[in-house]
């Protein structure tokens, strides 16, 4: 008896938690829709196969090791991961050619380049995996339009806070990059190529039509021949087993179970970012002023220039805070959101971290850094109305307005006013919509099914695209 061939998807993330989540979710919902899957990866933060024996896991040679892979020198860490993982991904890609492997195509994240070389090369059809919101890469075709009329760089800070013409609700200071400087070539370079989706057949969003509706058009509407599926939230779409790349520390949830329901703020600042020793030290005086309990992950290098951040936490804050408080290393964050005692999160705005807060109906103090950051905060503060921004670079000497005092006030804003229970309420009207998306007839499910359909037709060689929300071209 003959048994049906099953469609390989392959699928290429970009090594960090913030990509690799998202595309191993990707898979898992993929994998659920009959497709089998490859991960090709980096051995740099590789993730791990045990935990997704369902899976085939390809490691790619990148040669990082010893290599300076910190934010700041991440554009020659990017460049030698693209040179070194195309021949052996050319390699494998022709293998399964010659076994002859229905293989429909290749999924990447685009900063994976040379997925795209060698895609082109061998005539297989690639589409990428957008990690972040639509309005975040919108807001770079608003900055080259700003650099285009020479409006930027600005001549100096005070414009900063201006709404950039026709862009509600972006601000100068929300852009991908510092609105007051001149932005280097090869940064730009690296822009154009991350948003540029070169030879794609598709793009697939891990973001919500009712969130990201606008964004969504005007992209679409730029590149009107290419079809859009957003699919997310994709954590939500098929539950995966774990992706984090650290280990969690569980011991946090008995902890949660013994406090009252919406009275905790869960503070975290993802995968990535830093803050200096002044802003950590002032965390913490803020969070223990608030009188509101809270989980604080204090990733060890969430200080720059240490591999201890807790060591530098002030002596007596064990002691002031007792069980109010809790500080951990890594925590099981979407289990954590889902917690009812949750009731806040403190967050740098990463877009899996708004997301994952947004399904769980979880109001948020926004604390954005960098990349997208910015933009989702400014979404979630100001057009979803479900979160304060907090303002760190604040010059004020006042003493009644320094950080600590901010952030004090911040929780306790979130936690107790009306204001934050006002927020609460629209958080959780914005949850039902979500789970409205991903329901039989909602957004997020028809593009998934419009997916699955294109991953098909991808295979049996030229298609029909379908465009988002689902008319034929
Ligand atoms: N995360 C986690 N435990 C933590 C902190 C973060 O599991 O203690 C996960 C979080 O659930 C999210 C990811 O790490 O899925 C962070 O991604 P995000 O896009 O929010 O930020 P990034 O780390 O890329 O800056």
């Amino acid at each position: 008896m003959k048994t049906k061939r099953k469609v390989r998807v392959v699928l290429v993330p970009y090594p960090f938690q913030g990509h690799i989540t998202p595309m191993l979710q990707l898979g898992t919902i993929l994998h659920s829709k009959g497709f089998s899957i490859t991960i090709a990866h980096t051995n740099f933060n590789s993730p791990l196969p045990s935990i997704h024996p369902q899976f085939t896991f390809l490691p790619l040679p990148d040669k990082l090791d010893g290599f300076d892979t910190s934010f700041y020198n991440i554009l020659n860490a990017v460049s030698v991961m693209n040179t070194n993982c195309e021949a052996p991904f050319e390699e494998y890609l022709v293998g399964m050619m010659e076994e002859e492997e229905l293989l429909a195509c290749v999924i990447y994240d685009s900063i994976m380049t040379f997925v795209d070389v060698v895609a082109l090369r061998l005539g297989i059809p690639t589409m990428v995996l957008r990690t972040t919101t639509a309005a975040y890469m919108h807001s770079h075709i608003l900055m080259f339009r700003l650099l285009a009329h020479k409006l930027l760089p600005l001549p100096d800070e005070s414009q900063l806070h201006a709404t950039i013409p026709k862009a509600y609700p972006l601000r100068f200071k929300d852009l991908p990059l510092d609105a007051t400087k001149e932005i280097p070539k090869a940064v730009l370079d690296f822009i154009h190529s991350y948003t540029d989706i070169r030879s794609s057949s598709g793009v697939i969003w891990n973001t919500v039509d009712k969130l990201d509706s606008w964004p969504l058009q005007q992209l679409q509407r730029n590149s009107p021949a290419v079809p859009f599926f957003p699919i997310g939230p994709l954590h939500k779409m098929a539950p995966t087993s774990t992706t984090s790349l650290i280990e969690e520390d569980t011991n946090c949830m008995s902890w949660l179970d013994r406090k009252a329901p919406n009275s905790v703020v869960y503070v975290s600042l993802g995968s990535l970012a830093t803050i200096d020793e002044k802003e950590l030290i002032e965390m913490a005086r803020g969070l223990a002023k608030s009188e509101q309990p809270f989980l604080w992950v204090v990733r060890p290098s969430l200080l720059s220039g240490t591999d201890d951040a807790m060591g530098s936490l002030p002596e007596d804050f064990k002691e002031v805070i007792g069980d109010r408080g809790l500080v951990v290393k890594w925590a099981p964050q979407k289990k954590v959101l889902a917690h009812p005692a949750v009731g806040g999160f403190f967050t740098h705005c990463g877009w899996n971290s708004s997301l994952e807060s947004i399904c769980e109906g979880v109001p948020l103090i926004c604390r954005p850094c960098f990349a997208d950051q910015t933009v989702n905060a400014r979404y979630i503060t100001h057009v979803w109305k479900i979160g304060i921004e907090l303002e760190i670079n604040n010059n004020n000497s006042n003493k009644n307005n320094c950080l600590e005092k901010r952030i004090e006030r911040a929780v306790r804003t979130l936690m107790v006013s009306e204001q934050g229970k006002e927020m609460k309420k629209r958080a959780i009207e914005m949850k039902v919509e979500v789970e409205r998306s991903m329901e039989i007839g909602g957004s997020s499910c028809q593009s998934l099914d419009h997916l699955v359909e294109f991953i098909i037709s991808l295979s049996r060689g030229p298609v029909r695209p379908i465009r988002w929300p689902g008319t034929r071209i």
